[in-house]
């Protein structure tokens, strides 16, 4: 068994409904269980609806959820509508989906408020439709696709909103509801996203859950891969807008993997761990371009793959430095300095210190001038705004010795601000004004990934 997830833009429309339907029946010796997302921006489209239902306008409800039911329709047009009552069972249940949606947003514009509950409920149709939209899709090509409720296999605590897996009730379920279907030869296909308490009400795993969804259910039912098609070609060894180079990282732990996706890999390794916890890979694939290998995640990764494997770069970045002599040798001196940030709720990313100096990076929208204040006879405080961190990421970066010689040779000419090298060497962060960034990071991954040391 694998499980197949599709993200939203691979289920966007018709045309890619049927690419990624083609994709399902070439991989059905495989006995493949689907999980996909909802249409791409239907749950931005549902979160819309609600807000604009809090601030009682209807119009605007109305118009969002008219929108939404179109586009459900419209791709059933395009893929279903041979079949005139395959049609019309599909349009009678999108109908009955979305007089519930309008019943509670009517009870929302009434009240001007929701419930995280209610709130779930809401966002939910975008999976709950799109997964019936695929299974019917499916049938009309002849492909036994067989709808199953995700609230029927997903069973999580009553966090709405941002649920966790009760994963020895999901273990059960989805045994019980899954194994028969595949049994019988037919292929299940279900909604990301979305869970159910034990009292039964519909919870939500988070923005972005259905990576979530494919790796619990992966893990229930011991499947042997988790493949997660997307729109680009896996991870790559650097972001191809800025370097056309790039290319796609075969093979990657788990932590590489997370660690890249602290700086905006669109996918959330956090998320795919019930499968790599459970020795399940994870390979991220791009259904425009299904002949591409795909970038394969497991727990170990590599044994050969030491070293650089990406560059990455985190903008919008602000540098704090804290200067002071009493420092020197003060035990708690770092205790008392970091409690200043957790009052303010300023969360710190990289830290680099001296014996007077300590110097952290922060997100750039934090407002600086209450830190500092409350800082006046602690520290001396620099603030130093327009920075980003360039992070070469891989396990055992330094092991040879050329790594760390030909970052620095590249770097030639750039003022660092800061430095930091994570544990084993996972991740070397490298903080430069943000002006210098497309420069540096484009000799740095030519230093390391190019053949050809074009410095
Ligand atoms: N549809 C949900 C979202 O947009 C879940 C997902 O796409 O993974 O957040
Ligand atoms: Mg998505």
């Amino acid at each position: 068994m694998i499980v197949i997830k599709f993200g939203g833009t691979s289920v966007g429309d018709a045309e890619r409904v049927s690419s990624a339907i083609d994709i399902v029946a070439e991989r059905r010796e495989l006995n493949p269980i689907v999980v996909v997302s909802a249409l791409s921006g239907v749950t931005n489209d549902l979160v819309a609806a609600t807000e604009a239902a809090c601030a009682g306008d209807g119009d605007r409800v109305n118009a969002i959820v008219d929108r939404v039911r179109q586009r459900h329709e419209d791709v059933a047009m395009r893929l279903v509508q041979q079949k005139f009552d395959f049609f019309e069972t599909f349009v009678k249940r999108l109908d009955k989906q979305i007089e519930e949606i309008h019943t509670i947003l009517r009870g929302i514009t009434l009240l001007r408020e929701v419930t995280a509950r209610a709130h779930d409920k809401i966002v939910s149709i975008g999976e709950k439709l799109s997964s019936v939209l695929f299974a019917y899709s499916m049938m009309m090509r002849a492909l036994p696709g067989e709808h199953v409720e995700s609230e029927d296999v997903i069973w999580t605590n009553d966090h709405f909103g941002g649920a966790t897996p009760r994963m020895d009730l999901t273990s059960e379920a989805a045994r019980k509801t899954l194994l028969p279907i595949i049994e019988r030869n037919h292929i299940p296909v279900l909604g990301g996203f979305i869970g159910r308490t034990v009292d039964g009400a519909t919870t939500t795993l988070g923005r972005n859950g259905s990576d979530y969804s494919a790796a619990i259910v992966a893990a229930a039912v011991g499947a042997s891969e988790v493949q997660i098609w997307t729109d680009v070609d896996g991870l790559l060894t650097c972001d191809p807008r800025f370097v056309p180079s790039a290319r796609v990282i075969d093979h990657l732990s788990h932590e590489e993997a997370a660690e890249l996706a602290s700086f905006g890999a669109k996918l959330h390794p956090r998320t795919l761990e019930p499968a790599i916890e459970a020795g399940i890979p994870v390979r991220v694939l791009n259904t425009h371009n299904p002949a591409s290998l795909g970038t394969l995640i497991t727990r170990e990764g590599t044994e050969r793959a030491r070293g650089p494997r990406s560059v990455a770069r985190k903008r919008n970045v602000t540098v704090v430095h804290m200067t002071s002599n009493k420092m020197l040798g003060a035990h708690g001196f770092l205790a008392k300095l970091f409690h200043v940030f957790e009052e303010l709720e300023i969360s710190v990313d990289l830290i680099a210190t001296s014996e007077v100096s300590v110097s952290v990076t922060v997100d750039e929208q934090h407002d600086l001038d209450e830190l500092r204040t409350r800082l006046t006879g602690v520290a001396d405080v620099e603030v130093i705004d327009g920075q980003c961190i360039i992070a070469i990421v891989g396990r055992n970066l330094l092991a040879d010795a050329m790594v760390g010689a030909r970052v620095f040779e590249a770097m030639q000419g750039v003022p660092m601000q800061m430095l930091s090298l994570g544990r084993s060497g996972l991740n070397l962060s490298i903080v430069i004004d943000d002006a210098d960034s497309d420069r540096a990071i484009q000799r740095i991954h030519a230093a390391l990934f190019e053949q050809a040391v074009a410095v």
